[in-house]
């Protein structure tokens, strides 16, 4: 699976890509990262990437042209050499994401639904946000992270590829199953129950007995009484 991210800071996507599970997860190809600098597209000899908004009102927004630009060099250069149609690009395969506090919220089946798309373009919105013509003709939908403003939507962008990375084949490895965490269908939906590892007693707080006890019969009940 790849993801391109459309941003004004590549520099914040470093140790993301880098480090942990999803460091692992991109070295060793299971899903694959572009990152693509929109100010590189920006306009003039100073790259401008935004303008203020007609109608008045404080601050920014982004431009369409260099937007416009940025998907075109998609589209031609790198990634999708099969074509990748400017307009109209919603496929079964491909998704164009805005990340925008008026999006719909993201979700545990939000991430499992993106992880049967191929190819998947982010575009990460900064200052008051970016022209609605692109929203309306480049964009296939708007995921928010929550009801709460950022200052960009890198943040956004990472919160999402972790989650959907992670679900993909192989990725976590050792260190568990998505198939048992919270929201999973394996846990009706709800969330997990409380874990403990050793010590089994520590600064006075002892693990439940029923989890030391070896029966793995009344520890799966234990269990399911405390998913919440
Ligand atoms: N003026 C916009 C509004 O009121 O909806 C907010 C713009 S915000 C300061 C700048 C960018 O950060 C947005 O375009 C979006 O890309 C990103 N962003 C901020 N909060 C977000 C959230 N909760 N979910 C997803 N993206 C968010």
């Amino acid at each position: 699976m790849k993801f391109s991210i459309i941003t004004l800071f590549p520099e914040l996507f470093r140790t993301f890509q880098e480090e942990s599970i999803i460091g692992r997860a991109l070295r060793e190809k299971q899903a694959e990262v572009n990152i693509v600098g929109l100010r590189d597209f920006g306009l003039g000899k100073h790259r401008q990437v935004d303008d203020t908004p007609y109608g008045g009102g404080e601050g920014m927004l982004l431009m369409p042209e260099p937007i416009y630009s940025c998907f075109d060099y998609l589209s031609q250069k790198m990634f999708y050499s099969d074509g990748f149609p400017l307009e109209n690009n919603n496929t079964k395969k491909r998704r164009r994401i805005f990340l925008s506090p008026q999006g719909k919220k993201f979700t545990q089946r939000t991430a499992e639904r993106l992880a049967g798309y191929e190819d998947i373009v982010l575009l990460c919105g900064r200052y008051e946000g970016v022209d609605q013509r692109v929203r309306e003709t480049l964009i296939d939908e708007e995921i928010s992270i929550g009801d709460f403003v950022l200052t960009g939507g890198e943040l956004p962008a990472m919160v999402l590829m972790d989650a959907v990375i992670r679900l993909l084949p192989g990725v976590l490895g050792k260190e568990g199953s998505h198939q048992f965490d919270s929201f999973s269908k394996a846990f009706d939906g709800k969330r997990e129950y409380p874990q403990y590892t050793k010590p089994s007693s520590f600064k006075g707080m002892d693990v439940p007995d029923v989890l030391l006890s070896g029966n793995h019969a009344e520890i799966e009940k234990w269990r399911k009484k405390h998913l919440h």
